[in-house]
């Protein structure tokens, strides 16, 4: 059996998505912005897909909705851009608020303003991996021009107090930026009630295309050009568009938040169960049980298991999962939320995350049950300090 339990770093295609994208790779393949009939003739295509997008997020009409190649892109436009209109012009106002649980797009982005004169506060995560809207306010100083929390973390699931913050921000004056990559799909995002000046996501995330993303920018709110070049996008963002990507994502984003209540029943219970399953074997520690988390991730600790052995096996019997951020997979480092919730340094290497989709079947849950137990216990059973650790518990 394959069984792929690692829908936060990708997900497939909606099988819908991928036939209503075929048409704009054969016959309707014109640029949208040439005039002939070739190109014209996508439009309609085009602004479907758009306002797709802004009724499945409930967008106002006259905010916009910009097109990226992905979210790391957005999240990058969003925090350089601020840099460029508020922090270089006033630097009396050079202050971010931020957790230190953020995905690298936004780490590192903040690293490097920071290397540039920005000066960045991290809060740290609770032993929950939590983030409180208190903690977030406590951090928030007379300098602060913005304030970026992710929705939900792509590791443990666990939803950040977005409402809370983002009303705490507007009432200071201070802009409110949001990493919604892994929210999308699984929490309810309604950009008319809640008041967010910037969103970003990745289609691929939701059952969308690969390579293609958006950023949400409220009326007012407008930011430089990174990307200078045509006139696509109102001059917000040029490079020609991609129209069958943004056909994907529109289907795709629609469909998803469409099956919303599908996540939080059918999918919630298949992630329950996995949970409760793999948490009857002996010291284990399930990350973010404590907070309220999305309905298909399970960040789950093993001690004396090394994660990347775990890994091993689970792909042995078919099944993929992972230890932590793709984007992180390719450096053997502790798993940053394990370091961050300030855990036993022992268990930063023993995390595995398994994450589902609406596609995830229950029988693939049960299989994973079954191989993921024998794993845990034959990896045990060769692990020179767990009978050590098992004792100082
Ligand atoms: N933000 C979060 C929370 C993510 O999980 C990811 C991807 O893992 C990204 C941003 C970046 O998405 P992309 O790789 O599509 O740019």
């Amino acid at each position: 059996m394959r069984v792929y339990l690692d829908n936060n770093a990708t997900t497939k295609i909606d099988p819908l998505a991928k036939v209503k994208m075929q048409p704009f790779f054969e016959e309707l393949y014109g640029n949208p912005n040439s005039l002939h009939k070739f190109g014209m003739e996508v439009r309609p295509y085009l602004n479907e897909a758009m306002g797709a997008m802004y009724d499945a997020l409930n967008i106002p009409d006259e905010d916009d909705l910009l097109i990226t190649s992905c979210a790391t892109e957005s999240n990058n436009a969003v925090l350089k851009g601020i840099f460029f209109k508020h922090i270089l012009p006033n630097p009396a106002k050079n202050h971010i608020v931020t957790t230190a649980v953020e995905h690298p797009s936004i780490g590192e982005t903040l690293h490097f303003l920071a290397e540039n004169g920005v000066e960045v506060s991290f809060v740290d995560v609770d032993e929950r991996g939590y983030v409180s809207a208190e903690a977030i306010q406590a951090a928030i100083t007379e300098r602060t021009v913005l304030v970026s929390m992710m929705w939900a973390n792509n590791e443990t699931g666990v939803i950040f107090p977005i409402e809370e913050v983002a009303l705490t921000c507007k009432e200071k004056g201070i802009l409110f930026h949001t990493d919604a990559v892994q929210a999308i799909g699984k929490v309810k995002v309604d950009l008319s009630a809640t008041p967010i000046d910037y969103l970003t996501f990745s289609a691929h995330k939701f059952h969308g295309p690969k390579g293609i993303g958006a950023l949400y920018v409220k009326k007012g709110r407008e930011l430089p050009n990174l990307l200078h070049g045509g006139e696509q996008m109102g001059g917000k963002r040029a490079g020609t568009l991609n129209v069958a990507y943004i056909i994907g994502m529109g289907l795709a984003l629609k469909q998803s938040v469409g099956h919303l209540e599908q996540m939080n029943a059918e999918v919630r219970r298949l992630r329950d169960k996995l949970e409760a399953a793999l948490a009857k074997i002996p010291d284990t520690i399930v990350v973010g049980r404590g907070a309220p988390r999305t309905p298909n991730t399970l960040l789950i600790s093993l001690r004396g298991i090394e994660g990347e052995a775990m890994l091993w096996d689970l792909n042995k019997a078919g099944i993929a999962a992972s230890t932590g951020s793709a984007c992180a997979s390719e450096s053997l480092e502790a798993n940053p939320i394990m370091s961050a919730i300030g855990e036993d340094p022992e268990l930063a290497h023993t995390a595995i995350r398994l994450s589902l989709s609406r596609f995830t079947t229950e029988a693939e849950i049960d299989y994973t049950i079954t191989a993921f137990t024998k794993a845990a216990e034959r990896l045990r059973s060769i692990s020179s300090t767990y009978g050590y650790k098992a004792e100082a518990l």
